[in-house]
């Protein structure tokens, strides 16, 4: 069996990790080509995301050290989601298998043995699931698990407590590349292209050092993304409140048209309420043309069909396939 594992890691200002980044990920190579897990062809391969510190610097001296250190240097800050995708698409067709893991040290690089073993046993994808959230905060684990109910719930096929930390197959990314969408949530669309696939758990640690870079607000956006881009299902809501609120008006119609004549009580009371009726619907309705302008400005940014990202440079040494 053919066994060239590449590992994509994204990096966006990483400098403060990169180094032990790399010493771990080295050390956990040599251990899985001396167990023939892998083949010495294998390489890691570092994504610059644009990053405004001196991680591409890094990266270019760790590939000058050692081959066995590839990289890649887009032309500007993309997002995860993209720099992910640029390193799985320019390793497609150099490797067998690609992991893709942050370059912080949360995901357990241990994992990787089992996941191979994994794909050895005939698994396409192997998702790595958290088993804990023990080192979140509470709001973090509680917003992150909210998604997940809430994707489910929004009929989005997602594996709970899984980030981006997955072994793919090389058909798995051949299948990935026919996805020319511009708004991607990995996450959906993994599950949506189907092979066999099994989970391997692991302990999801602390950020080794610098910070997070996906602040509250990114961290939102990327849930409404991941909505807005698999399920329709907001939209049909829409539809169902309309129908709901429809139905209601007219029954209550009935009652204040009949309460009329059946009893003499004075309704000019109703104004408080009535204002608050008003700005109520207001505010539902702008609420939902917000949402249905979520989806046109997603179909604007697919018409354009726009790359999702560019490529400045690369690292691969000569001896690779391509
Ligand atoms: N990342 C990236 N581009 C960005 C933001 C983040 O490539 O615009 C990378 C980052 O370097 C890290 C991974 O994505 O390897 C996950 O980011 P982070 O650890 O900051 O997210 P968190 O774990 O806090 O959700
Ligand atoms: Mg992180």
């Amino acid at each position: 069996m053919r066994n060239i594992l590449y590992i994509v890691v994204p990096c966006y200002n990483e400098e403060a990790v990169l180094p032990e980044t790399s010493k771990r990920l080295l050390e956990k190579y040599k251990e899985l080509t001396e167990e023939k897990l892998i083949s010495e062809e294998s390489r890691i391969v570092f994504v610059n995301d644009g990053s405004k510190d001196s991680t591409w610097e890094i990266i270019s001296r760790l590939h000058d050290e050692n081959i066995i250190f590839s990289g890649i240097n887009l032309s500007k800050n993309k997002g995860h989601q993209n720099a992910v995708m640029a390193g799985l698409m320019t390793v497609k067709d150099r490797c067998d298998i690609a992991i893709t893991l942050d370059a912080d040290l949360q995901d357990d690089i241990n994992a990787i043995d089992e996941m191979v073993k994994k794909y050895h046993s005939g698994n396409d994808v192997v998702y790595g699931v958290r088993s804990s959230r023990k080192t979140d905060t509470f709001f973090k684990r509680f917003t992150a698990e909210s998604f997940y109910k809430f994707m489910k719930i929004m009929g989005v096929d997602v594996v709970f407590n899984h980030a981006d930390f997955r072994l793919m197959s090389n058909r798995v990314l051949d299948a990935l590349s026919e996805y020319k969408e511009f708004n991607l949530f990995l996450r959906g669309i993994i599950p949506q292209i189907g092979f066999k696939s099994d989970c391997v758990y692991y302990e999801r640690h602390e950020r080794f050092a610098g910070e997070s870079k996906y602040p509250l607000k990114k961290m939102l956006s990327f849930a409404v993304d991941g909505i807005t881009s698999f399920s329709v299902k907001p939209l049909k809501i829409i539809a169902n409140t309309g129908i709901i609120i429809s139905a209601l008006s007219i029954i209550a119609f009935f009652w204040v048209f009949i309460g009329h004549f059946v009893s003499n009580s004075a309704t000019a009371l109703g104004w408080p309420s009535i204002m608050c009726s008003i700005w109520f619907l207001g505010g539902l309705q702008i609420f939902f043309l917000g949402i249905i302008g979520e989806y046109i400005g997603k179909i604007y940014s697919e018409a354009k069909g726009r790359p999702r990202y560019v490529i400045q440079s690369e690292l691969f040494d000569d001896n690779d396939k391509i």
